[in-house]
Formats: C-alpha cells, sequence, structure tokens
C-alpha cells in the first residue's frame, strides 16, 4: 500500500472525509465498525484488554470519532458525552469548591441557567459578564480564584462576537483557563485552541452531527493537565458517555461537516444580505453583514465564513413575530440548530419568561436547501404577517 498522507498537512475537508484516514486493518473497509459489547475479555495472562475493560471508560465505537474531532480543532484529545450539557457539567466538575467562574452572560441559555444555578447551589463563585467588552472581563477576573473564562462566540441568539485570543490573554494572565462553546462557529470556521483557548466544548447534537438524529457532546483540550484528567475521571466515574451506535452516526455525519457548514455560510450570507432593510423588519443580527458590531472580530477570526445561523428584529412585538414564524411554510417551526434542514424559532417562547432575548426576536438556522427558496418563504411570511396586517383595508 501507498505510504499514507500526513494527518497534520490534511485540510479539515479531507480529514473529514476520510474519518482521519480510517481503514479497518482486518477487512480494509474505510467504514468504522459499531461495537456494541459493553464487557472485554482479559488475555490468556489475565492481562487487561487491549483497550478498556469496560464500556462506561471507552468504547472502540469512540475512537474514530474523537480522534477526528480532536484533529478538526487542533487538540491533544476529545471526549465524547451522551449530550452538550454533559460536557459542560464534565468541564464545570474538573473545578474545585471555591473556584470562580466568568462566564459569558449572552450566550446560550441552557449553559447560562445551569452554570448559574449550580454556582450558586454548590458554592462555586460566578461573575456574568459582557465578553465583547474587555475592560469588564479584565475587572471581573480574580487572579489566583478564577480558575475558568467561559464563552461562546458567535453567541446565541444576538450572534455577538467575542474575540477569543484577547480573552484567552486575560484568563491566563489570572491564571484561569479559557474554555469556549464552538457549537454554532464549528471547527470549520474558528479553532479557539489555535488562538489560546484552553478548552472546547461542542453541542455534538448541531452541526458537528448536523442531521438532527444525535443527541451528542464533546470536549476538546489542547492539553493534558490537571484538569482534563479530573473532566476524564468524571466521564468515566458518573458515565455520561455516548452509546457506540450514536458515536458512529455522529462519526458519519461529520465526514460531510466542512461541506454543509460552507454552503449553510454562504446561504445563510445570501439571505441576511437580502432581507437587511426589509420593511416588515427592526434589523437583521449576522456577524458577515458590515454594520454588525462584531463585524470587524468575525472578520480576522472566521474562516471562510460567518456561520448558518442569524436572528431576525421583527417590526412590531411578540405577537408579529409569531406570526411570521407561523407564516413560513418551508422554514421548519423548530428549535435546535445546524440540520440539514431550515429552522425558524420565536426565541423567547422557547427560553420562557425569564429570557433576556428581545420579544420580537426570530433565530433562524439555515440548511442545505436552495437560498431562492428560503429567501421566498420568508419574504412571503414577512408580507402576510408583518406588512400586510398593518397596511389596513
Ligand atoms: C444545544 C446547545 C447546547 C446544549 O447541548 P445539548 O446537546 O442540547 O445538550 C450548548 N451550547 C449551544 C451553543 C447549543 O446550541
Amino acid at each position: 500500500m501507498a505510504k499514507p498522507f500526513p494527518l497534520e498537512q490534511q485540510h479539515p475537508e479531507t480529514l473529514a472525509a476520510q474519518a482521519g484516514g480510517y481503514l479497518d486493518p482486518a477487512t480494509g473497509a474505510p467504514i468504522p465498525p459499531i461495537q456494541p459489547a459493553t464487557t472485554f475479555a482479559r488475555g490468556a495472562d489475565h492481562g487487561p484488554p487491549p483497550l478498556t475493560d469496560y464500556i462506561r471508560t471507552h468504547s472502540p465505537s469512540w475512537t474514530s470519532t474523537e480522534e477526528l474531532l480532536a484533529r478538526l480543532e487542533g487538540g491533544a484529545e476529545a471526549l465524547l458525552f451522551s449530550s452538550g450539557m454533559a460536557a459542560v457539567h464534565a468541564a464545570v466538575m474538573g473545578l474545585r469548591p471555591g473556584d470562580h467562574i466568568v462566564l459569558q452572560e449572552a450566550l446560550y441559555y441552557g449553559v447560562r441557567g445551569w452554570i448559574r444555578r449550580f454556582c450558586e447551589e454548590w458554592g462555586l463563585g460566578l461573575t456574568l459578564v459582557d465578553a465583547t467588552d474587555l475592560a469588564e472581563l479584565e475587572a471581573a477576573m480574580r487572579p489566583g480564584e478564577t480558575k475558568l473564562v467561559w464563552i461562546e462566540t458567535p453567541s446565541n441568539p444576538l450572534w455577538r462576537v467575542v474575540d477569543i485570543s484577547a480573552v484567552a490573554g486575560l484568563a491566563h494572565a489570572a491564571g484561569a483557563r479559557l474554555a469556549v462553546d464552538n457549537t454554532v462557529a464549528t471547527p470549520v470556521l474558528t479553532r479557539p485552541l489555535a488562538l489560546g483557548a484552553d478548552l472546547v466544548m461542542h453541542s455534538a447534537t448541531k452541526y458537528l452531527n448536523g442531521h438532527g438524529d444525535v443527541l451528542a457532546g464533546a470536549l476538546v483540550t489542547a492539553r493534558h493537565d490537571e484538569h482534563w484528567t479530573r473532566i476524564r475521571e468524571h466521564r468515566d466515574q458518573t458515565g455520561a458517555v455516548l452509546g457506540p451506535f450514536e458515536a458512529w452516526l455522529l462519526l458519519r455525519g461529520m465526514r460531510t461537516l466542512p461541506l454543509r457548514v460552507r454552503r449553510q455560510c454562504e446561504t445563510a450570507g445570501l439571505l441576511a444580505q437580502r432581507l437587511n432593510g426589509h420593511p416588515g423588519l427592526e434589523a437583521v443580527l449576522y456577524p458577515g453583514l458590515s454594520d454588525h458590531p462584531g463585524h470587524a472580530i468575525a472578520d480576522r477570526q472566521m474562516t471562510g465564513g460567518f456561520g448558518g445561523m442569524l436572528s431576525l428584529l421583527v417590526k412590531g412585538g411578540a405577537e408579529e413575530a409569531i406570526e411570521v414564524v407561523k407564516a413560513c411554510r418551508l422554514v421548519l417551526p423548530a428549535t435546535s440548530l445546524g440540520g440539514v434542514e431550515s429552522l425558524i424559532e420565536h426565541r423567547a417562547t422557547v427560553e420562557g419568561p425569564d429570557s433576556p432575548v428581545p420579544k420580537n426576536l426570530l433565530r433562524l438556522s439555515i440548511g442545505l436547501e436552495h437560498s431562492e427558496d428560503l429567501a421566498a418563504d420568508l419574504e412571503q411570511a414577512l408580507q402576510t404577517a408583518v406588512l400586510d396586517r398593518h397596511s389596513g383595508p
């Protein structure tokens, strides 16, 4: 067989398409098998099995998926979890009582809600900040006490852009680690570890899997250190692990990740341009628009696109916004993101009564449909739900 092309030199498209060069040693199959076994036999000498003796600490079905994600993120190691929130949980459990966390306030509400509640109930210090304001972030740091800074960029659902390398500098100066929720940007558009972050988290339920049929999470570390050891032990011992079949499906989804994300960015960009200035809208929030407050940083930090997510501020309030969702015929009225079908949701309804999200905000996850079909659907929905309604007889 020819000498393999070095993995370090491969572009994301190549790594993903070939699942990191996987070839089954027994059969030559380019697809890894699913190994459902929960237990693994010892050798004749009673030595341990080659990989693990029990599935909670490791499944052979995780290996290719974890290795591919670690390579795509440029990390030392990746761990799969049973959900994105289980990955967040493990990262926080890697801290110790008395540690202080600095958390970006405007991010995915599930992460903010759980970290806030956990810190209150279990005695960890927490400061919520606007992470786009570096002076505010620096003032929140307690050198020696702050152990974790947590951000998301572009962040849900306003798509604010956080300068990862600047925040990494501030975190490290105070002796803290920086964790980045990279669910929305994906390693195709942003590689936080290369910009100085220490930990990357994914809801693999979203773009990584990409087909709306797997619940999964992941953490990727820049290096093997004490925090990572504690995270690993936490997963091993508490068992928020992924089933073999889900890990296999996730790898299958990831093989087309770069292709999907690039098309989703392209379509989201076209829609943002087209809807910007629409008479039924107050604003279009998308980091690719030159008037977006985070555009300059996004332009520098994101490679090859500004993401497949955008939000619309509808003229009017919650009622008008919900009417737009109801008037869509093609875009599906559902939460979540990163799948092949486009989704639209009234974000404040999803987040509940305490949501700080503007009441007229609609969050869109752009899928793989033709951009003209999506534009036509959104334009007819805005026409009937906002413009016709207010024009009167
Ligand atoms: C969905 C999501 C999560 C939570 O992940 P689950 O897989 O649903 O547990 C965390 N962060 C972001 C940005 C998400 O979109």
